[in-house]
């Protein structure tokens, strides 16, 4: 697509995700000096932001990406470079040749799976296992990945340790939007569990779930904990591999007040849709934060804000506002960069948002849009 400019947000087609450079760049740069002063590697999970218009900037500072699969495995490829680790639940026949060839780190995640492709795999690729520490600290069963009977990694129980002749890694993903003490919970469960098979290997994968941009993390905590690992660990490189922390606070998704209709309390309905364009905020759930806006009933004019999709569940919630909103007027949803664009349906046949990159010189970069073929091609 030739990427169209424009010099102002109301010129911007609607609705439309917005990701500031700058902001990225700042995370960017926060992650470098982990990966500087801890000396790790930190890859972008590409599950939870996979920008491709911006790799060019992430990867001046990041080592590579990890991708859950092939076809994130190919974009890591084609579009970011430098190193590709591919981990995912189960590996398929068909698709193991191209993952091999493409990933620096492949991944399984039980020894059926190595015993399967590790003839094909050997000597190409270096091969890990995810573990699982069976350390449950995160509070949302939709994303605790050491929940009970959780299908991802193995657990102590049942690790096979005459089987690890080909292994080189081991990889623990165990935590969500946490920060230093999640992890050094998780640590010296991995450690305690699967400690006495590490001076076997090459590399450990500390997995995502490091909230390292967001305002309240311990940055210095973290480059202390994983400098003691080193020490004690010297002749392993450390990787992390987080993708909300890379996507955190760059931008918004916008959109605008189709229409407001009366049921008991005013309701505006907008050009996006919570189940569409946001499903975190239903899945989750979470409340949103709209620029402006505050809870109901704070400011003078309070909304319930839906979307333009028939289900009656497609709500983002009830805002209130200084002054009254008007039909054609501008929604700023923040921080929709990470796990928002990955999710994204065309269910209802909805409109996808644009794609929108504001950069250094404060021009706006319509970098992608979607019509109706968008909505078709995934139909038949
Ligand atoms: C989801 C996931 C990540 C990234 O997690 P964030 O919460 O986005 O940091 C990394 N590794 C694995 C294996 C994952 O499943």
């Amino acid at each position: 697509m030739k990427i169209e400019i424009r010099k102002d947000l109301n010129e911007l087609p609607s609705p439309c995700f917005v990701c500031e450079e700058e902001l990225l760049k700042r995370n960017l740069e926060l992650l470098k000096r982990v990966q500087d002063e801890a000396e790790v590697k930190i890859l972008l999970a590409l599950k939870g932001f996979a920008l491709w218009s911006t790799f060019d900037l992430c990867k001046e500072y990041l080592q590579g990406c990890c991708a859950s699969g092939l076809h994130e495995a190919i974009l890591a490829k084609e579009e970011f470079g430098k190193e590709v680790h591919t981990y995912s639940p189960a590996f398929k026949e068909e698709e193991i040749d191209e993952i091999i060839y493409i990933s620096n780190h492949l991944v399984f995640n039980s020894f059926n799976q190595l015993n399967q492709f590790v003839n094909k795999a050997k000597g190409k690729t270096s091969i890990g296992l995810r573990v699982n520490p069976e350390y449950s600290s995160v509070e949302v069963d939709l994303y605790n990945p050491c929940g009970l009977y959780s299908r991802l990694g193995i657990t102590r129980a049942n690790f096979q340790e005459d089987k690890l002749s080909e292994v080189e890694g081991l990889h623990f993903h165990a935590l969500c939007e946490q920060n230093v003490d999640a992890l050094k919970g998780a640590l010296s469960n991995f450690e305690e569990k699967f400690g006495e098979f590490l001076h076997q290997m090459k590399w450990v994968n500390f997995g995502g779930g490091h909230h390292i941009t967001r305002a309240d993390y311990d940055v210095e905590g973290l480059i202390q904990l994983l400098k003691d690992f080193k020490n004690r660990y010297p002749h392993l490189k450390v990787y992390l591999e987080p993708g909300e922390a890379v996507g955190w606070q760059t931008g918004y998704l916008m959109a605008t007040v189709l229409d407001i209709v009366e049921n008991g309390m005013p309701i505006a309905i907008l050009d996006t849709s919570a189940e569409a364009h946001m499903p975190d905020t239903l899945a989750m759930p979470y409340r949103a934060d709209i620029r402006n806006s505050d809870l109901p009933n704070v400011k003078k004019h309070t909304y319930r804000l839906g979307g333009n999709t028939c289900l009656a569940g497609d709500i983002m919630g009830d805002y209130s506002f200084d002054e009254p909103l008007k039909i054609g007027d501008k929604i700023i949803f923040e921080d929709m960069i990470h796990y928002t664009m990955v999710k994204t349906t065309t269910f209802n046949g909805i409109k996808l948002p644009s794609i929108v990159i504001k950069n250094d010189q404060d021009c706006y970069q319509i970098v992608n849009k979607f019509g109706y073929n968008a909505y078709k091609s995934r139909l038949s």
